[in-house]
């Protein structure tokens, strides 16, 4: 059945897949398609199975005769590392959560090793679930970096800025200058990227937004943050700057296309306008918005103005899930429910919000987001031929309304298969032994139990 002639020519690797969704063109199935890998880890066509049995041959051919193959899914904002704080402090509202709980659990145990761990333990689960990108800001940013090359998944990590003392910095400069540095280091690491990560506007003053700004245009750098995620956050911003937020960050020249705000879930029209003309990033997450009581961002709005958005789980400790495919479903419902539409954010929509749309807000869609000739094959198999998943029609509502991340089989990156389950079977990782991740949640957890004591 497999028998591709001699004269073929040959491919690092084969992948002939039931249906293949490449994203773009939006809302796309081909069927009994196959992709085809250069030994670059690369794109070099898609095209279907019957021609490219003719066309191609290689010594690696994968058949998925009941799967999908979509785009590795990007997870536009978490903090991987609090995957160590999963379920460490629930049912509190931000500014209580925060100041309670998180802050000061982080300021005890938060080290080098900490971020290192839990962002493994964060890779891993996201690597599981069909995430191939994600887009960080923590401490310690370089044990994220690590944490993500071991993992062998893409990361841009985010240069953390603030202006109180921890661990890892002393002041506002010293987190600039300690991120610039690691920036640089990794220069030469294909699948990472970075970008400077001001946490947030109540916690960033107005000369490091301006430093920020002027770095991040020097060298060409994303700014990432978090905004108006909370009505407490806009009426602080009121009482000392006299504006909200948004406008503060505009007044900073903070705002442009290279700028992505994560939750956005407080916004008015005009608001929406400005984020529009600057061609800002809405990192959207929903599950994190609902757990804290933020409330819920305005997708349907958002997108009606001309703003990207794009999917993020945020930290475990909100969520508690690193798990793309719950936020998908979460926010093609919570549009449609907060709406009165119900055709806002279709199926197809909210796999492009995880998938093209983060690619785009990272300024990375050249190489990833899609499966397009010429990209990264960044690629994730989900198996659809569960019972709870039949029968399907469209292969694209199945990945956002029934199907989970429990029906991923294999998780490439740039052409290596990173992730693989087989039926029957647990998950095997290519570069994690299950061993570290189990060492890892029992010693945190039982140093993190101390504090709850
Ligand atoms: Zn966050």
């Amino acid at each position: 059945m497999n028998d591709y002639p001699a004269e073929a020519q040959a491919v690092a690797s084969i992948i002939e897949a039931r249906w293949v969704v490449p994203v773009v063109p939006l809302g796309t199935v081909l069927e009994q398609h196959s992709v085809i890998v250069d030994a670059a880890g690369r794109i070099q066509d898609i095209l279907p199975t019957i021609d490219a049995r003719l066309r191609y041959r290689a010594t690696q051919v994968v058949v998925l005769d009941e799967h999908v193959l979509i785009p590795g899914l990007i997870n536009l904002h978490t903090h991987a590392a609090m995957t160590l704080l999963r379920g460490f402090a629930d049912d509190q509202p931000l500014m209580r959560w925060l100041n309670e709980f998180i802050w000061p659990a982080e300021k005890r145990f938060v080290s080098e090793k900490f971020v290192r761990d839990g962002s493994l333990l964060g890779c891993a689960e996201m690597l599981a679930g069909g995430t191939t990108c994600f887009s960080d800001m923590y401490f310690y940013p370089q044990a994220v970096a690590e944490a993500a090359l071991q993992s062998g998944m893409r990361a841009n990590v985010g240069l953390v800025v603030m202006e109180f003392a921890t661990s890892y910095a002393r002041d506002a400069e010293d987190y600039l200058q300690k991120g610039l540095q690691l920036r640089d280091a990794w220069r030469d690491q294909p699948l990472l990227s970075a970008s400077l990560a001001p946490h947030a506007p109540y916690t960033v003053e107005d000369k490091t937004f301006e430093n920020v700004v002027t770095y991040a245009e020097q060298l060409g750098l994303n700014i990432h943050t978090h905004l108006h995620e909370t009505r407490t956050e806009l009426e602080e911003s009121l009482k000392r700057y006299g504006v909200r937020p948004l406008q503060r960050l505009e007044s900073l020249g903070v705002l442009g296309p290279n700028f992505v705000a994560a939750h956005g879930v407080h916004l008015e029209a005009s608001e929406m306008q400005v984020l529009a003309e600057h061609g800002c990033h809405i990192a959207h997450c929903p599950a994190s918005n609902l757990k804290l009581a933020s409330g819920i961002a305005p997708v349907t709005a958002l997108r009606q103005a001309g703003v990207n958005v794009a999917i993020g789980t945020d930290g475990a400790a909100s969520n508690n899930r690193q798990d793309m495919f719950a936020e998908m479903r979460l926010a093609a419902l919570l549009a449609k429910g907060a709406s009165g539409d119900a055709a806002s954010v279709s199926a197809a929509e909210a796999l492009a919000m995880a998938t093209i749309n983060a690619a785009r807000a990272l300024g990375h869609d050249a190489n990833i987001g899609s499966l397009e000739i010429g990209k990264v094959a960044d690629m994730v198999a989900v198996k659809l031929s569960a019972t709870e998943i039949q029968p399907c029609f469209n292969p694209i509502s199945q990945l956002v309304y029934s199907a989970g991340r429990e029906h991923v089989t294999q998780v490439w990156v740039a052409g290596k298969l990173q992730y693989q389950q087989l039926e029957g079977q647990v998950g095997i990782f290519a570069n994690i032994e299950p061993a570290e991740l189990k060492e890892i949640s029992t010693i945190w957890q039982a140093q993190l139990s101390q504090s709850l004591a």
